[in-house]
């Protein structure tokens, strides 16, 4: 049999999946992969039982069909302070995952450097890779996430394409500010490098932090491939619809690596969540609040279990420091918690390039219910310390 590609042997498979199924083996409580228990809201429902039940099952036009396109094209311009134009400024993907694919080989030539900051959501390396770049790691020091701007210069000095930013972070919860989103453009600027951000908890940022799109600030749009989906805002993560916001020229290059990609991500449900896209401004409110609470209820928890961590600034997730239970491995550690504890979590280390293996990944986009549960169990880590 012949050899499958080299450069699949560059990265793992997923671990943040891979602790789903261990989560399941053991029957815990599954607060490794991230994503939310809430069903769409009710009239989001509806949309999609009267598209399925209308004539959209064919394919959609390629980059996005024309009302999910404008629909779009209204809400993130009101929300991005840009005006976005639905004919030249979007391709919708399946997912944001395409999107960051897509943007990743609309902007890299085989050989081109790309600077990720560590700890990076697991997929950014892969995207990397399968785009033929070669990934530059700077890291953002645990436990406040800062990164050095010297050592992000140095960085740049080496010659890159482009830098990704996730912003709110995954797995950080952290949460970028305005002065170092300008440290970052204007390095960008200096080195004529693109910045595609990840920005799908763009609308889960706890106050007083704020979200500020990288597309926003000054002659930045230009430089900023933005991709982000309706997953996580309103909670339709298998409905797999993201988008890639840029301007025309970028666009147009995009248009050709999503078309040969997947053609399109799927019409019913485009048609569907034009009613997500259009509600009203209290729904983001309503949604942020629920996050809250329950990024409150988790670290209460965590606080009472004896775990220290960085507070999430954004997003849905903590990395908690299991130092103190002496447990310099955090994979077995993960896997003894799943097992003895009832809590599935994922090990910190799938998230860094440089070796930290104290931290381990909750999510807390569950109910209020099964959060509490989780959190009971989580007092029995007492017990080992
Ligand atoms: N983004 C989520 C996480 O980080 C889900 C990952 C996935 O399985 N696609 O856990």
């Amino acid at each position: 049999m012949p050899d499958t590609a080299q450069r699949l042997q560059n990265f793992t498979e997923s671990v943040i999946r891979e602790m789903t199924r261990v989560s399941n083996q053991y029957e815990a409580i599954n607060l490794s992969q991230g994503f939310p228990d809430d069903n769409p809201p009710a009239l989001v429902l509806e949309a999609a039982h009267r598209a399925v039940d209308g004539d959209c099952h064919q394919y959609a036009i390629t980059w996005g069909a024309p009302r999910f396109r404008r629909a779009l094209a209204r809400k993130q311009s009101r929300f991005m302070g840009l005006e976005l134009d639905p004919d030249q400024h979007m391709v919708v993907t399946c997912g944001s995952t395409e999107a960051m694919m897509v943007a990743m080989m609309t902007a890299c030539n085989p050989g081109d450097r790309v600077i990720i900051f560590s700890p990076f959501y697991e997929n950014y390396g892969a995207d990397t890779i399968l785009s033929g770049a070669v990934p530059i790691y700077v890291p953002l020091r645990p436990p406040t996430y800062d990164f050095d701007p010297d050592e992000l210069r140095r960085a740049f000095e080496q010659g890159v394409k482009a830098l990704v930013l996730c912003n709110p972070s995954n797995p950080s919860g952290k949460v970028f500010t305005r002065e170092e989103l300008h440290i970052i453009a204007e390095l960008s600027r200096e080195f004529d490098a693109y910045v595609i951000t990840d920005e799908v908890y763009e609308h889960i940022v706890y106050p007083p932090c704020e979200h500020v799109y990288m597309a926003s600030l000054p002659g930045m749009f230009e430089r900023t491939i933005s991709c982000s989906s309706l997953s996580k805002t309103y909670s339709m993560t298998g409905w797999r619809l993201g988008y890639v916001i840029a301007v025309p020229e970028v666009i147009s290059a995009a248009k050709k690596v999503h078309d040969f990609l997947t053609v399109g991500a799927a019409a019913p449900l485009q048609e569907a969540a034009v009613a997500a896209l259009e509600l009203p401004p209290e729904y983001y409110g309503e949604l942020l609040a629920a996050y809250t609470r329950r990024r409150d209820l988790l670290c209460g928890y965590l606080d009472k279990a004896g775990l220290t961590y960085a507070r999430p600034q954004g997003a849905y997730y903590v990395l908690a420091d299991i130092s103190a239970f002496g447990a310099g491995d955090d994979t077995a550690f993960c896997h003894w918690m799943a097992k003895e504890i009832g809590v599935a979590a994922v090990p910190g280390s799938s998230f860094f390039h440089e070796p930290v293996h104290h931290l381990v990944r909750f999510h807390f986009a569950r109910s209020e219910r099964i959060l509490k549960e989780a959190g009971e169990r989580l007092l029995k880590l007492q017990e080992y310390r």
